[in-house]
């Protein structure tokens, strides 16, 4: 089977082809609003969609992990060992579904957004760079929209990871499975923010969320690991437990 061949023949939504959505690079104007409407309408259902086709070039993939998750959260283990599974398989799902990726080398929209990560990934990382975590000071506000353009990753350079093999769990779960970039630019009006359709590696996320205990702090990797921007910008407050955000976003509910 020619993978690509099938997946270009799904793609040719009724009156959007693909060709009449290029890659538009953040640095080109946006579409009008009402291009912007009819990409979003045109996307409905593409999640299932991907997910079918996902089993069709990864046969038995969801099982393999479901069966390996389930032995690591009930296996006695600590969690670091989780988190190194939870790695494994979310590296496993991201392999399986970049056919099916907008992702490309080079396109670091979402280094440029909130990158979750827990105290135990900051150690892991810190060892890994040689360079011990900040565990005192969180440098940006934990709401979503204090990130943008003018906040990128301090490992990100010239539109690359510098950390690539050891960056967090949360950069190797994010994926866009659209045809190209356009929903992941960040100046797409606040109505298309969350078009952005993508398939989640549920076993992954298991073993990850079995491997964070309540006293463990969670935080942003700028605030883990400050590069010249934060620092110059001063604390804005202390590392949250995972607990206390559990508790604040609680409160935060309607
Ligand atoms: S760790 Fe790497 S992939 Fe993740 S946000 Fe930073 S530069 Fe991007």
């Amino acid at each position: 089977m020619d993978p690509c061949r099938d997946l270009a023949t799904l793609d040719a939504l009724p009156g959007d082809p693909a060709a009449e959505w290029p890659g538009l690079p953040s640095r080109e104007p946006l579409p009008p609003e009402e291009t912007l409407r009819r990409r979003q309408q045109a996307l409905a259902g593409l999640g299932p969609r991907r997910l079918a086709q996902l089993e069709a070039l990864a046969p038995g993939l969801e099982q393999r992990q479901a069966d390996a998750a389930l032995r690591a959260v009930h296996e006695p283990r600590s969690n670091r060992s989780r988190l190194g599974v939870a790695l494994q398989l979310v590296d496993a799902f991201a392999r399986a579904v970049e056919p099916l990726a907008a992702c490309r080398r080079g396109c670091a929209h979402c280094c440029h957004i909130r990158v979750e990560m827990t105290e135990l990934e900051a150690e892991r990382l810190g060892q890994a760079i040689g360079r011990q975590p900040n565990t005192r000071h969180r440098y940006l506000p934990a709401q979503a929209s204090a990130y943008g353009y003018d906040t990128p990753c301090p490992f990100l350079v010239d539109s690359e990871c510098s950390i690539y093999e050891h960056r967090p769990f949360a950069c190797r779960k994010h994926h866009s499975v659209d045809v190209n970039e356009l929903f992941c630019r960040l100046d797409v009006p606040a109505a298309f923010a969350a078009s952005v359709p993508q398939v989640r590696p549920t076993a992954a996320l298991l073993v990850w969320g079995s491997a964070v205990t309540a006293s463990m702090g969670v935080a942003d990797i700028r605030d883990w690991f400050p590069g010249e921007r934060e620092l110059a910008r001063g604390p804005v407050g202390r590392i949250a437990s995972a607990q206390e955000l559990a508790d604040a976003a609680e409160a935060e509910a309607p």
